[in-house]
C-alpha cells in the first residue's frame, strides 16, 4: 500500500499526473516555478516524511551528474518521495547505475526517466578536452572519456553542445540498453526524456522525448 501523502497539493503531485507525458509536464511546471522564483517547495515537512516511511513510490527517475550546482528535487520543486534519483559525474551509466534504474522501473514502477546533463559540466568537458588536444587521461578519469565520448563525437558531427548532445545520448543508452527501460516503453508505461539543465537561468531545456507505445 502506498503511503498518504500529507500536504499535497495537485498542482505538485507528480504520481497523479496520469500518463508518462503528463508527468514530463508536471516535472517542467515544477522547473518553471523554480526558475522563476515561486518555488513552493512541496513535500518536505514532517508529516510527508513520515508518512512515507511505510514505503516510496516516486514517479519519476532522474539519472544525472553529482555536480554540487544541480540538487535535482530542488530545481524540479519536488520532495520526499518524488524522485528516485541517481548520480554520477557526467551522468556516467555504469553496472551499478544501470540496476539501479532497472529497480526505479521494475520495482518502484516509476513511470518517467529522465537523463539529465548540465550546462559547465566537469566531467563532459573533461571528455572534450581530451579528444581537442589528442591526450587521453590516465587513471579512472578515464572512464568519463571512455563513456562521454560518443556524445563529443555527435556533438562535432551535428554542430551541438556536448552537453546537450550528451543528454540525449544518455536518454537513448538508458532506453536501448537497460531492458526493463525498453520493455516498459513497449508497453506504454514509461516515458524516456533527454534534458540539460542551464545552470545560468536554471532551467531544463528538452532535447530527447521517448513515449514509446
Ligand atoms: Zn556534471
Amino acid at each position: 500500500m502506498r503511503a498518504r501523502i500529507v500536504g499535497m497539493t495537485n498542482a505538485t503531485d507528480l504520481k497523479s499526473a496520469g500518463s508518462p507525458r503528463e508527468v514530463w509536464e508536471r516535472l517542467r511546471e515544477g522547473n518553471e516555478r523554480f526558475a522563476a522564483g515561486n518555488a513552493e517547495a512541496p513535500h518536505r515537512d514532517a508529516a510527508t516524511r513520515e508518512a512515507l516511511t511505510s514505503g516510496q513510490q516516486p514517479a519519476v527517475c532522474v539519472v544525472g551528474c553529482s555536480d554540487s550546482r544541480v540538487p535535482v528535487e530542488l530545481l524540479f520543486d519536488a520532495g520526499f518521495g518524488d524522485i528516485f534519483v541517481v548520480r554520477t559525474a557526467g551522468g556516467c551509466v555504469d553496472a551499478a547505475v544501470a540496476a539501479s534504474v532497472e529497480y526505479a522501473v521494475a520495482g518502484l514502477g516509476v513511470s518517467l526517466l529522465v537523463f539529465l546533463s548540465h550546462e559547465k559540466c566537469g566531467a563532459v568537458g573533461a571528455a572534450a578536452g581530451a579528444f581537442e588536444s589528442a591526450e587521453i587521461p590516465t587513471g579512472l578519469t578515464r572512464e568519463f572519456v571512455e563513456k562521454i565520448a560518443p556524445s563529443v563525437i555527435e556533438a562535432k558531427a551535428r554542430g551541438e553542445q556536448v552537453e546537450q548532445a550528451h543528454a540525449r545520448n544518455g536518454a537513448e543508452l538508458l532506453a536501448s540498453r537497460v531492458p526493463a527501460v525498453a520493455a516498459a516503453l513497449g508497453d506504454g508505461t514509461l516515458g524516456v526524456v533527454g534534458a540539460r539543465y542551464r545552470l545560468s537561468d536554471g532551467r531544463v531545456e528538452t532535447t530527447y522525448e521517448n513515449f514509446g507505445g
